[in-house]
C-alpha cells in the first residue's frame, strides 16, 4: 500500500506536476511526516531524483537537519516592535524552512515569517520547500494567513503539510491543497520494517510504526490499558495518579492504547457503555495538551467517578435523605 503512495508521488515528481501545496494526512505515526520529508527532499535535490540521490549538497543538508535536535534548528526573527519570535526550524539548507510549534499551536506571527521566507529566490536549490508539521497546530488565523500564501503561490515554491487531523484544517486551505491519503502500514509491513514478531503488538499498532515500537519497549503502557479497563477498581485510583506523572506523550500514547482496546471490545458488545466509554477517551485526545485531570478521566471511563470514587458518601447521604 505504502509503494502505491510512492509510486504516484513519482509519477508526479517526473512529469513535473507536484502541486504547490500538497496535505498528507492519515492515522498518527504511520509515517507521513518520512514521506513528506522524502517529497521535499526530492523537490530540492541537485540531481532532480525521486527518491532523492542522497548524496548532493542539498541532499546533505537535509540528511544534516534529520539528525540535528530542534533546540539547534529553532530560527528567530523580530515582530514589529522590535521583539525576539519564534518562526521556524531551520538548518544550513537556504531553501528550506520547517514549521512546527513552540508549544502547541503555530501562531500568526510564524506565518508572516513564511511570507517573507517564501518570495525570496532560491538559493542552492531549484526550489524552496516549507514543511508543515503538525499542520492542525495551525491556529485559524495562522490558517487564514497562509491561505493568502497558497492563492498567489510563489513561483518555485512548495508546502507540503502533514496531519493526522484533517478535519481541523479549514476548508478552504484544503480547497487550494491537494489531498494524499497516507493509509495505515499492514501488520506484514510493519513487522518488516520493525522486526516486531508478536501478534498482539502487530495488531495492537494498527498500523502505526511509533506505537509499535513503543509497545515493545514499555511493556507497562499495555499492562496500565489493561488495569484501567479490566483491572480492580479499588486500585484504580492509585494507578490513575501514577499516569497523572507521566509524560505527555507517555499518556497520549496510553489513551490511543485504551481507545484501540476499547474499540475491539465495542465491535463485539455493542454496548451504550463501550461506546460512551470511547467517547471519553476521544475527548481525552483531544485535550490531553490543553491541560485536563487525566486521573478523573480515567475514572470516567470505568463509569464516572461517582462510582468508584463517591460510592461511600453516596450511598450514605441517600441513606440520610430517606431516613
Ligand atoms: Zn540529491
Amino acid at each position: 500500500m505504502r509503494e502505491k503512495v510512492k509510486r504516484f508521488l513519482s509519477s508526479l515528481f517526473y512529469h513535473n506536476r507536484v502541486p504547490s501545496s500538497i496535505i498528507f494526512y492519515g492515522k498518527e505515526g504511520i509515517g507521513k511526516k518520512e514521506l513528506g520529508f522524502e517529497l521535499a527532499m526530492a523537490l530540492l535535490c541537485l540531481e532532480n531524483k525521486y527518491p532523492p540521490c542522497g548524496s548532493c549538497d542539498s541532499c546533505r543538508h537535509m540528511e544534516d537537519f534529520k539528525q540535528k535536535k530542534t533546540e539547534e534548528l529553532k530560527f528567530y526573527g523580530e515582530d514589529k516592535r522590535g521583539k525576539k519570535v519564534y518562526l521556524y526550524l531551520r538548518g544550513d539548507h537556504p531553501d528550506f524552512i520547517y514549521l512546527a510549534p513552540e508549544k502547541a499551536e503555530i501562531k500568526i506571527d510564524q506565518i508572516r515569517g513564511v511570507k517573507d521566507f517564501a518570495y525570496l529566490t532560491p538559493a542552492l536549490s531549484k526550489r524552496k520547500v516549507i514543511f508543515i508539521e503538525p499542520a492542525e497546530a495551525m491556529n485559524p488565523y495562522a490558517q487564514n494567513a497562509l491561505l493568502k500564501v497558497l492563492e498567489e503561490p510563489p513561483e518555485d515554491t512548495h508546502f507540503i503539510l502533514i496531519t493526522s487531523q484533517l478535519q481541523k484544517m479549514l476548508p478552504t486551505v484544503k480547497s487550494r491543497s491537494f489531498l494524499i491519503e497516507v493509509p495505515p502500514l499492514t501488520q506484514e509491513e510493519l513487522k518488516a520494517l520493525t522486526g516486531i514478531e508478536d501478534p498482539l503488538i502487530l495488531e495492537l499498532a494498527e498500523g502505526s510504526i511509533n506505537m509499535a515500537k513503543k509497545l515493545r519497549e514499555d511493556r507497562e503502557l499495555l499492562n496500565m490499558a489493561k488495569h484501567i479497563l479490566e483491572g480492580d477498581v479499588l486500585t484504580l485510583y492509585k494507578k490513575a495518579l501514577e499516569v497523572e506523572k507521566w509524560e505527555q506523550e507517555r499518556q497520549y500514547l496510553l489513551l490511543r492504547l485504551i481507545q484501540t482496546l476499547l474499540h475491539k471490545r465495542y465491535m463485539e458488545s455493542r454496548s451504550y457503555e463501550d461506546k460512551k466509554a470511547l467517547d471519553i477517551v476521544s475527548s481525552g485526545l483531544e485535550y490531553l495538551s490543553k491541560g485536563i485531570r487525566l486521573s478523573l478521566l480515567l475514572f470516567q471511563i470505568r463509569g464516572g467517578n461517582k462510582n468508584v470514587l463517591h460510592k461511600g458518601t453516596l450511598s450514605g447521604y441517600k441513606q440520610g435523605a430517606s431516613g
